[in-house]
């Protein structure tokens, strides 16, 4: 079945009867294009897991399981469930679960088929990610410590292009620094917005994260990280001096020590740190509150 097509998907729906949703960011790929640079980037070998976000009507799922030992497709719309049953009924190593990715727990899955033999190579995490959240559940993968290789995900280019700038521009931002932490991160293609049915109002693009081994900076207290993080870009538009005072309890004269200690200007804005400048400030808190007994 040619799964990208427009009238195939009519034809789904017709005889489904399914209206696709807005609210769960139902936006599907038309382009076989767009599906290989996904699976490209995605580096899918034969002995791989494969984990899908969001498999719609499964023509991303086709496409990975002709390349993949093993794909686990996750989605939470259950009118989909046996629209999926038909499209993909031809792949004996695909298995469909209808759940709420963000209530997920990616490790006890992989560990599943693991031990079930199900797979010998890598895990692959890949999807074209409803917009409503594609930063909670990058965010969630990365935080949980999901034993994956790879992720390589379509998104909104606006979100893409921030997940991927760098300190000194207008997009460098929380989740920049954030990702950028965990992973290294490669644009794999922009996808403009004409190839999705419905046409969503933005163009999108497809990142691939590769995950570090080793992070991108050494930190004492990971959660003192992310809370300067997200103090100096909750303010950006003041200076460090002031969008950091009052984390982890320290007035304007504590955070002016910390800079000094770090060698940074006090009158520098976040937007303007990298991330091992954002490591430098977190840890002199850390050893700070050591010393004061917090
Ligand atoms: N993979 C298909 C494609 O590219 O044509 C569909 C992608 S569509 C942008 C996003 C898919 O994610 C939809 O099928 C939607 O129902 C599903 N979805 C939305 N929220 C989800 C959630 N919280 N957990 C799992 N799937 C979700």
């Amino acid at each position: 079945m040619n799964l990208h097509s427009p009238s195939a998907i009519k034809d789904l729906q017709r005889k489904h009867d399914f209206q696709l949703s807005k609210s769960l960011g139902q936006n599907f790929i038309t382009d076989p294009g767009v599906i290989d640079s996904i699976v490209e980037g995605a580096g899918i070998k034969e002995d791989d897991l494969v984990i899908e976000i969001g498999p719609g009507i499964g023509v991303l799922t086709a496409a990975a399981a002709e390349e993949a030992a093993k794909v686990i497709a996750i989605e939470i719309d259950r009118k989909l469930i046996p629209v999926l049953r038909e499209t993909l009924g031809g792949y004996e190593n695909v298995e469909v679960i209808n759940q709420d990715i963000l209530k997920t727990d990616l490790n006890e899955i992989i560990e599943e088929q693991r031990a079930a033999g199900a797979f010998a190579g890598a895990v692959r995490i890949i999807g074209n990610l409803p917009y409503y959240i594609t930063t909670p559940i990058i965010m969630q993968i990365l935080e949980s410590g999901v034993k994956a290789d790879s992720v390589t995900v379509m998104m909104q280019k606006e979100v893409a292009d921030r997940i991927k700038s760098g300190p000194g521009t207008k997009a460098y931002g929380a989740i920049s620094v954030a990702v950028q932490y965990y992973c290294d991160v490669e644009k794999v293609v922009d996808v403009p917005k004409s190839v999705f049915i419905p046409q969503p109002k933005v163009d999108s693009a497809v990142l691939n994260f590769i995950i570090r081994k080793e992070k991108a900076a050494e930190l004492k207290e990971e959660k003192l990280f992310f809370a300067c993080i997200r103090a100096g870009f909750g303010k950006r538009r003041k200076t460090l001096l002031n969008s950091l005072a009052g984390t982890c309890e320290l007035d304007k004269e504590g955070i002016r020590c910390v800079l000094d200690e770090a060698g940074i200007d006090a009158s520098r804005r976040a937007e303007t740190l990298s991330i091992k400048e954002f490591a430098d400030i977190a840890n002199i808190i850390a050893d700070k509150a050591k010393k004061a007994g917090k």
